[in-house]
């Protein structure tokens, strides 16, 4: 039997200085060259087969275990967000401008000792860990780019993990959820066109300005009268932009939004009401409406079975700790394009302290972490990895 949490722990210092270094060095999506030449060259120490190059920046690592058994895929994201840091930490970003405001440092950190400790007891596993470190995972589509690039081939997984370090919850608390844990999230675009004029006399122009408040009003509906209740979605219209001057009615108005929700059939739903709102919407004020969505990402929905398999493992490692099964977030993330054809369980390890004042939310510009976390989540992913070999 593995000691996971005193491997963790005795490991802690080397965690640590790895995710100080990626913390200084940041780097943007499809650019972590030198983050992923680290991981390539730790990776390589460690005896495992590397692949480098897999979605541009991302590096693949098997490891193989004494005995046949399943193929276990664990993903850690590498990339960095373009924030200019404000923490006054030693480690602070050496890259003014990008920032890890997301906690991937760590993650990446995570990765790399998971796979030396699992690497030491390779005599002891059955199956194939097939470790996954990807690139541009903030809205710029790594996922799709490694799985474009065949990393769910060569071998095939039967079970998919990933993890989160998550400031939204103290240290010792983990969330680990069965089914949906993490939004689908949709983007999209209006485009309302009327006709410009003066702004005294609008009797002689199409307002596109009117037109537009009266469809973000509209759309307001979706959420609290066409979704069941006991069902969720969001629809954010996080841009307006029309006119240019006080007295003019402008020819056109744009604005664009994000829809998050959990489940196909109300994700489409939602889509539908969107379109439907704005097109009449936009007809009755005799405007023309062109709306365009895309649909970014899928929601991430824990297989129960692997979920469970976590959760056993975390209430075994941590007794102490609060194990939350209902954690979900609108978040969204691209974990779920690998987890739709692969079952998998997406968790996430409490990070903040607020006595240390380490409780800044993820993407703000004073976002760092409790370093304590980082053991907990080396013991917990290389646990759930075994434990899933072993007995999966
Ligand atoms: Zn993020
Ligand atoms: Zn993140």
């Amino acid at each position: 039997m593995i000691d996971f949490i005193n491997e963790a722990q005795a490991l802690f210092e080397t965690t640590r200085a790895l995710r100080r270094d990626f913390h200084r060095h940041p780097e943007l999506g499809f650019n972590e060259f030198r983050t992923a030449g680290i991981v390539t060259r730790e990776l390589n120490d460690l005896g495992l087969e590397v692949s480098t190059g897999i979605g541009k920046t991302g590096v693949v690592a098997l490891l193989e275990g004494a005995r046949p058994g399943p193929v276990v895929l664990a993903r850690f994201d590498m990339d960095a967000l373009p924030i200019l840091e404000e923490t006054a930490a030693e480690y602070a970003s050496q890259n003014p401008g990008v920032m890890h405001a997301c906690g991937h440092d760590g993650h990446t950190a995570i990765g790399l000792t998971v796979a030396r400790i699992l690497g030491a007891h390779r005599e002891e596993l059955g199956g194939t860990v097939k470790f996954v470190f990807q690139p541009a995972e903030e809205g710029l589509g790594g996922a799709e780019a490694m799985l474009a690039d065949g990393v769910l081939e060569n071998p095939r997984p039967d079970y998919s993990l990933a993890l989160h370090l998550w400031n939204d919850q103290p240290l010792g608390w983990l969330g680990v959820t069965p089914g949906p844990a993490m939004a689908a999230s949709d983007r999209f675009q209006v485009t309302l066109t009327g006709r410009g004029g003066h702004g005294a006399s609008p009797h002689l122009s199409v307002d596109p300005i009117v037109a537009g408040a009266q469809v973000i009003s509209s759309i307001q509906s979706i959420v609290s009268r066409n979704v069941p209740p006991l069902k969720s979605a969001v629809i954010t219209v996080g841009s307006v932009m029309g006119g240019d001057a006080f007295n003019v009615i402008p020819q056109s108005v744009e604005m664009s939004g994000t829809i998050r929700s959990f489940e196909p059939d109300i994700r489409s739903l939602v889509i539908k009401r969107l379109t439907d709102c704005v097109t009449h919407v936009a007809q009755a004020y005799n405007c023309q409406a062109e709306i365009e969505i895309w649909q970014v990402t899928p929601a991430v929905v824990n297989d129960p079975f692997t979920a469970n398999k976590v959760k056993q493992v975390a209430a075994e490692l941590f007794p102490a700790c609060e194990i939350d099964e209902k954690e979900q977030t609108m978040g969204s993330e691209d974990m779920a394009y690998m987890m739709s054809e692969i079952p998998g369980c997406y968790f996430f390890v409490g990070s903040a302290n607020s006595e240390k004042s380490l409780d800044a939310p993820h993407h703000h510009p004073r976002f760092d972490i409790d370093e304590q976390a980082l053991p907990v989540a080396v013991a917990l992913m290389s646990a759930s990895i075994v434990a899933i070999l072993n007995g999966g």
